[in-house]
């Protein structure tokens, strides 16, 4: 078998010859087989690498379609109409690695660098709050000052702000892969996800993207994962960062990804990301990635993704600007964000110079508000949830997939009880009637019962002025 060497003793489960062996020989796939897989995703199976190698391989419009229609239903019978919101706040710009397509990276002079405060922190939150938000994503960069100590307390002070009907109820974090000690003392704080995205699980290229600082070693990041999850953080998301190498073959990383945490762990990431690399300041190879990704394939990867691992939630990033998020929505993603904004410190400042503090700019600048209105108004149901976090049960989307009518039963009521504390708190009246029909039409859908009896209850202790209330 063939291993990539690195510095470390321990060896890439990324078998680089067997993806490049799969996508050779899956090629020209004929038409029935490719049916045959999806039908097998349709009967909430996880694919096996000869399986998403061989749908990576599809390139005529017919069979294409077949794909797409294949995710949608995926989505759509599994997951429903549920769109799950949150927002990601950056916490710090300073850097030591020197990735070569982020604005952050050590080597650019022309960022203005700077961390927040605890006292700016609250603002920040007091501002997303006062938007309506309820999840997070803190955003580091990697530096000896965002150490362990200091995520968990700014974690800590994230939740402990609050602003009239205002919270904070779940905090997700994209940072440096931990030891597992640290870990630990960042679990304790109560965190949802971590995040770390493997960018390239291609090794050459992820050597001559990250030439500079800890995130040179491949090893260490692959494995940062694994550690989380020994240190009690059930919870995991992976990602690639599509458009430093072959789709096909981070598609493949992916999976490969997801199968060894299967192996290792008897489960698979929370969630899986696949942003496109966006222009960041002074940043050349952003804006000219090596392996730019257009629209149709970002298409064909977000509907491999989910027909491949019909389990995770897929996040869609408002890196995407607005035609394809809307577009790829319906192939299968379970979050997105909105009302971003990505200059540290942004959210409560008018501070016209923040892009000199972003890392790279946003395709999707809508507000939170016009983007559940709209959502709202083409069927979707919003959803601010955070119930099995703070019940215990980790793995929402697992849950989701594996049991039985816990979709009906947990996450679409929570979505309506979570978007009528939205409509009365925080939209405008146009939105407010928008959210208000999407709820009644969901109600009114519900086979009558004490589950629905009891929706009606707590939707009336919500519009009495209770928050917080959930299944
Ligand atoms: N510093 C930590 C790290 O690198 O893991 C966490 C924060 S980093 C800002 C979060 C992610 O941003 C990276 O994992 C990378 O995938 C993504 N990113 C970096 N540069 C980007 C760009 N130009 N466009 C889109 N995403 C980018
Ligand atoms: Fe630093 Fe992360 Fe940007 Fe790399 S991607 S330069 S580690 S902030």
């Amino acid at each position: 078998m063939f291993y990539v060497k690195d510095h470390s003793s321990q060896k890439s489960f990324i078998k680089e010859e067997k993806i490049f062996e799969l996508l050779e020989e899956t090629k020209a796939p004929d038409k029935t087989k490719v049916e045959e897989i999806i039908q097998k995703s349709l009967s909430k199976q996880r694919l096996d690498p000869q399986e998403v190698a061989t749908l990576l391989n599809v390139e005529d419009e017919e069979t294409m379609e077949k794909i797409f229609e294949g995710a949608r239903t995926l989505k759509q019978n599994i997951y429903g109409n549920r769109i799950v919101f949150f927002a990601p706040l950056y916490i710090g710009n300073k850097c030591i690695n020197n990735c070569t397509y982020c604005g952050f990276r050590s080597s650019n002079t022309e960022i203005y660098r700077n961390t927040l405060t605890f006292e700016q922190l609250e603002k920040e939150v007091k501002a997303l709050e006062d938007k309506g938000h309820k999840r997070l994503i803190l955003v580091y960069g990697e530096h000896p000052d965002y150490n362990a100590d200091f995520i968990t307390k700014t974690v800590e002070t994230v939740y402990k702000t609050k602003n009239k009907n205002g919270e904070i109820r779940r905090v997700n974090i994209n940072a440096a892969p931990q030891t597992i000690d640290d870990y630990k003392k960042i679990k304790e704080v109560g965190i949802g996800t971590f995040q770390i995205f493997q960018e390239t699980y291609n090794y050459d290229m992820y050597k001559k993207m990250h030439p500079k600082g800890p995130k040179s070693s491949y090893i260490w990041r692959l494995y940062g994962l694994d550690r989380a999850i020994k240190a009690g953080i059930d919870d995991v998301g992976i990602g690639a960062l599509f458009g430093l190498y072959d789709y096909k073959f981070e598609v493949m990383g992916l999976l490969y990804h997801t199968i060894h945490f299967e192996e290792r762990f008897g489960f698979g990431p929370h969630t899986i990301s696949f942003p496109r690399i966006e222009p960041a300041l002074n940043t050349p190879i952003s804006e000219q990635p090596p392996y730019l990704v257009n629209y149709n394939e970002f298409k064909k990867i977000v509907a491999i993704l989910r027909l491949a691992v019909p389990y995770t939630g897929l996040i869609l990033t408002a890196r995407e600007p607005v035609a394809i998020r809307n577009e790829v929505l319906q192939l299968g993603v379970s979050q997105i964000d909105a009302g971003s904004n990505i200059g540290v410190g942004a959210y409560s400042t008018e501070d016209k110079e923040a892009y000199k503090k972003s890392q790279f700019t946003l395709g999707d600048q809508r507000s939170l508000d016009s983007v559940i209105n709209e959502l709202s108004k083409e069927g979707y149901l919003p959803s601010f949830c955070t119930a099995c976090y703070r019940m215990g049960r980790t793995g929402e989307h697992f849950m989701e997939f594996s049991i039985p009518g816990f979709v009906k039963r947990f996450c679409t009521p929570n979505a309506i009880l979570t978007s009528l504390e939205y409509a009365l708190d925080y939209a405008p009246e146009q939105t407010r009637h928008s959210i208000e029909n999407r709820i009644n039409e969901e109600v009114e859908n519900m086979k009558d019962g004490i589950l629905k009896q009891k929706l009606i209850e707590k939707i009336k202790l919500v519009k009495t002025g209770k928050r917080d209330v959930y299944f």
